[in-house]
């Protein structure tokens, strides 16, 4: 559809829509909230639409999307959370990409040296620190890069990284547990262990596994898009690592070339490293050298953020914090990429619930909703947001995040990755009974999604968090929840695919709203705050 037919399919869909809608929230007051279909499908029709073109931070059409979501809380009359009296909250951002010149990658023994061909063996970002970034070091092989005592795992132990690189498998070991595995699999965590150790620098090794997640030749399609941080007031980059100063990844083609002293050959060291089995580990005889040149420059962002009042006495000093993101990829050349899925259909759901419960009952906590820019640019608005929160941040009890709820079966369970670390954990299956769900583990703990979205960054500020979507089990029978769900992650995400021509099932798009304004209204009304669970993980870890 060309874009003014799909402008004018929607004014015409939300004129149609608007009175019996009003006349369905008056019903809803009488008896018990019930997200409106109507005003879910006009959200997402509105913020998937070409016209944004792809919502990319720093672009007209995240501040269009963004003017979009402020004005719907100025009509449910949500007190402002951003500055001078506004729903914006301003995030500073710096921005990086890759000079014209292409990056390099040398690998030297000896006086022999070969050049890895960029893209095609190796992959790597623009430097957000330094214009034209120049590392040499020895390589060594630190098998997933991963020290967690807990788990009695130790990959540094006996190695000496110092002023060297280190060279790591993707992934982790599977036995590890769906969330703290995610964890440990996260690049940032490799890259804050390694640097730790003194490493200077981190190239990570793509698996079989690795590819099914994240297939190496998507670097060559992003390759050219821009890089950014969140920046302090005194002028860093907000998630640098102080010491770290390179970091690439290697294909699994390539990947032999680096592990040649190890005698073994990297099929078998890799499934070696997932069946636990102890890996060779040590320097690798040989150099490399990674140069890159980059561009730098500034962007300004914001996060929408509206708050609802609580009305307990001592309660309401305590606030949950609803968060979607409400960026995408923008366009390549010609090519949109409207992320309707990804997350057009989070905020969707997030505006529907905010508005059941402005016109509810005030809940006793306070709640606050923000719509966050830049996870596409790893997680950025939601790491600036945890960090600068606009109430105090030990005001901050609990997160809810929505992230690509991938909505196209009949859902009959849930997935909160998070809820076993918390308290959250009683209110997500309290919420999810009452709708007659149940509540089903992570189908899909080599997606790491604990690490790859919004709550992570809240998380990482100590606050318990879960982020909210459909099991794979389905009411209609004939229905294959868990394989829809592939199908989508194969064929549409992140990619120009993910548009509104896909077959959204709207029945399950109207509960899985209603399941969040549930989830949103227990953890708002019961009586203790969301606490971690004693001894859990990321409590110990991060707690305060
Ligand atoms: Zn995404």
């Amino acid at each position: 559809m060309k874009r003014r037919d799909l402008l004018e399919t929607w004014v015409a869909a939300a004129a149609a829509a608007a009175l019996p809608a009003a006349a369905n929230s008056t019903v809803a007051l009488m008896h018990r909230a019930q997200a409106d279909l109507r005003r879910l499908q006009a959200h997402l029709h509105f913020l998937a639409d070409p016209l944004l073109e792809g919502r990319e931070t720093g672009t007209r059409g995240y501040d269009l999307a963004a003017a979009y979501v402020a004005s719907q809380f100025a009509q449910l009359g949500l007190k402002p959370m951003g500055d001078a009296g506004s729903y914006a909250l301003p995030v500073p951002l710096r921005t990086s990409r890759l000079a014209a010149t292409a990056p390099s990658l040398d690998l030297c023994r000896g006086e022999t040296c070969e050049r890895l061909a960029w893209l095609d063996e190796f992959s790597t970002r623009p430097d957000l620190s330094v214009l034209h970034s120049d590392v040499k070091a020895p390589l060594v092989f630190a098998g997933y890069g991963i020290t967690a005592p807990r788990f009695g795992l130790d990959d540094y132990a006996g190695l000496d990284v110092k002023g060297r690189i280190a060279v790591v498998l993707s992934g982790r070991p599977p036995q590890m547990p769906s969330t703290e595995g995610a964890h440990f699999g996260n690049g940032r965590t490799k890259a804050e262990l390694a640097a730790r150790h003194g490493a200077v620098g981190v190239i990570t090794l793509a698996t079989p596994r690795s590819e099914i997640v994240a297939p190496f030749h998507l670097n060559r399609q992003f390759a050219d898009n821009v890089a950014m941080d969140w920046q302090t007031p005194d002028g860093r980059g907000g998630s640098d690592i102080p010491g770290l100063r390179a970091a690439a990844t290697v294909s699994v083609q390539a990947a032999p070339k680096l592990l040649a002293a190890l005698g073994r050959d990297y099929a078998t060291l890799v499934s070696d490293a997932e069946a636990g089995r102890p890996l060779p580990r040590g320097d690798l005889g040989l150099v490399a050298r990674l140069v890159r040149h980059s561009v730098h420059g500034q962007a300004r962002s914001h996060n929408i953020a509206g708050l609802i009042e609580g009305r307990h006495p001592r309660l309401k000093d305590e606030v949950v914090v609803l968060s979607a993101h409400l960026d995408h990829l923008g366009k390549k050349g010609d090519t949109i990429y409207p992320g309707a899925m990804d997350n057009a259909l989070g905020i969707a759901t997030l505006l529907e619930v905010f508005r059941l419960l402005a016109h509810g009952a005030a809940p006793d906590r306070s709640v606050l909703v923000v719509a966050l820019t830049a996870e596409e640019k790893n997680y950025l608005g939601s790491a600036y947001f945890a960090r600068n929160p606009p109430v105090s941040a030990a005001r901050l009890v609990a997160n809810v995040n929505i992230d690509m709820p991938i909505l196209l079966h009949d859902f009959k369970d849930v997935v909160a990755l998070g809820a076993e670390h918390s308290t959250l954990g009683d209110a997500v299956a309290r919420a999810a009974a009452d709708l007659g769900l149940g509540v089903a583990p992570d189908p899909q703990p080599e997606q790491s999604r604990f690490t790859r979205s919004d709550q992570y960054s809240f998380v990482r500020q100590g606050i318990p968090a879960v982020i909210l979507g459909p099991g794979g089990a389905s009411f209609d029978t004939k229905e294959d929840g868990n394989a829809l769900m592939r199908d989508f992650r194969r064929q549409r995400y992140h990619q120009p695919g993910d548009d509104l021509g896909q077959p959204f099932h709207w029945a399950a798009v109207q509960r899985f709203a209603q399941l969040q304004w549930g989830l949103a209204r227990e953890i708002a009304q019961q009586p203790e705050r969301p606490r971690w669970l004693p001894g859990d993980f990321f409590g110990d870890l991060y707690g305060r």
